[in-house]
């Protein structure tokens, strides 16, 4: 028998599978969930005993296109059996990564002109501070090395990029290194501004903040700011108004760069092809990753400005080839999917989907659940939204995170046949879905929500 029965590839996998982010004691005694996946098409996902779940999270908020393309799957097929592999050290090329980085600038903001291509949003954005830190040191600044990131932040969970995530739960008992790291206010409104401030006022605030820390240090020792344009893993929040012009504004003020982190953002999330383009963001560096093939191969990207470029450029001339790269840099089969990926969010206009239906879902959340007590509020931009759940919304009284009530409701939902995701504060749902998400689909979400609400709260 080549299938092994449920219960025993439960035991495989409590016995011999290191899952990332979970709790591996309570995973090894068989006190977690092991739902083991086995097919998808759409929306929804399928599990070994056959039960479907709508999977309102995208995966890990990346299954941009919705499962069971084919034309992904093809692409792949016949980039694996035409050319699975050659590298692309000293200038070789495949002919889907140059494609791809030509497809990629072509949707980028204005002043974009290169891709270097890695496998993770933690690779891209260890080689962002790469180039920043190589940057400054051909500009002849030595000194100008300092990257500022902010408090609810997720870049990654490398060593550097786990510094630069501004969640305790990344660093806990790790020791990642805290230079030449720093960090600033998160701009969330809802939970950090004082009652009767205005967004704006809280948006002046957080720049406030931001240029009291950078004299602190010294602005000739600052050489980058690297945010998302709304904060993703660190509780789904928009960006308060007027919030990107301030904080912009001091950077150019001291001559730091801005790496715009878009691995979620990207391709269509917020209903524009990219978050910087969104909220008007000027970015030196940006990041992408997940959107790009949707997840259909493991692939991400630095997108380089052109500013940054003639620096680099000038750096190989003075310093030969540059160090850097990985083996699977520019993968052909990933690059093929995405391609194929791109082509298929042009095809069936999911960025405007993203947009109109984003919208429509956020409104029917809202209706839904927006008035109760236990609803702070209801948030989004696009198609990534989260609810924030509260012990009294008038009075402002909030949940310990041990009270585990974004989990709980999770659960309630996941009942219900709906995968949203507790984020790792405890007290906030976020909900990614695929940007193909119809209305009626998001009226199934909506509908589970409600329930799953009135049952835990
Ligand atoms: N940056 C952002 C904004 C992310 O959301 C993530 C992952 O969720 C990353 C970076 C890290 O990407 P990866 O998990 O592919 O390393």
């Amino acid at each position: 028998p080549t299938e092994p029965a449920t219960n025993e590839l439960g035991a495989w996998d409590r016995d011999h599978l290191f899952h990332p982010s979970t709790h591996m004691a309570q995973h090894a005694r068989g006190e977690t969930p092991n739902r083991v996946i086995v097919g998808a098409e759409g929306v929804y996902i399928v599990d070994r005993e056959g039960r479907r779940s709508l999977d309102a999270f995208a995966g890990l908020y990346c299954v941009n296109v919705g499962y069971g393309r084919k034309s992904i799957a093809e692409a792949i097929a016949r980039q694996a059996a035409t050319l699975p592999y050659y590298h692309a050290y000293a200038g070789h090329g495949t002919e889907p990564s140059i494609r791809l980085a030509k497809m990629i600038v072509e949707r980028a903001p204005a002043g974009m002109s290169r891709v270097f291509f890695g496998l993770s949003g933690s690779d891209a954005n260890e080689t962002n501070l790469k180039l920043v830190w190589y940057f400054n040191n051909v500009l002849g600044r030595p000194e100008k090395k300092k990257i500022i990131s902010r408090w609810r932040g997720y870049h990654g969970s490398g060593v550097m990029t786990g510094s630069l995530t501004g969640l305790a739960a990344f660093h806990n008992q790790f020791d990642l290194p805290k230079a030449p790291i720093l960090h600033t206010e998160a701009p969330y409104y809802y939970r950090r501004a004082d009652r009767n401030m205005g967004e704006e006022a809280f948006s002046q605030h957080c720049a406030d903040r931001l240029e009291a820390l950078i004299q602190a240090e010294g602005p000739q020792t600052i050489a980058a700011f690297i945010g998302e344009p709304m904060l993703g893993t660190g509780g789904i929040v928009p960006p308060p108004a007027g919030y990107w012009p301030k904080i912009q504004a001091v950077l150019k003020r001291h001559d730091i760069l801005l790496i715009a982190d878009e691995v979620i953002t990207a391709f269509g999330r917020l209903g524009s092809m990219f978050g910087a383009g969104h909220y008007g963001i000027e970015a030196d560096l940006i990041t992408v990753a997940k959107g790009l093939t949707s997840a259909y191969a493991p692939l991400s990207g630095v997108i380089v400005s052109e500013k940054i470029w003639r620096v680099l450029e000038q750096g190989s001339d003075e310093y030969g080839p540059i160090g850097h790269g990985w083996t699977y840099s520019s993968h052909p089969l990933c690059a093929a999917a995405g391609v194929a990926n791109l082509e298929l969010v042009d095809e069936l206009d999911l960025v405007a989907n993203a947009r109109t239906v984003g919208a429509y879902f956020k409104g029917a959340l809202s209706d839904a659940v927006g008035g109760q007590r236990c609803v702070g509020e209801v948030r989004g931009e696009g198609l990534l939204a989260a609810i924030e759940l509260v012990r009294d919304k008038d009075d402002r009284v909030f949940f310990d995170a041990s009270e585990k009530v974004g989990p709980r409701v999770a659960a309630a939902l996941l009942a219900h046949g709906v995968i949203a995701r507790a984020m790792p504060q405890g007290d906030i749902l976020g909900f990614a879905p695929p940007l193909c998400l119809t209305r009626q689909e998001a009226d199934t979400v909506v509908d589970a929500t409600r329930k799953a609400i009135a049952q835990v709260m």
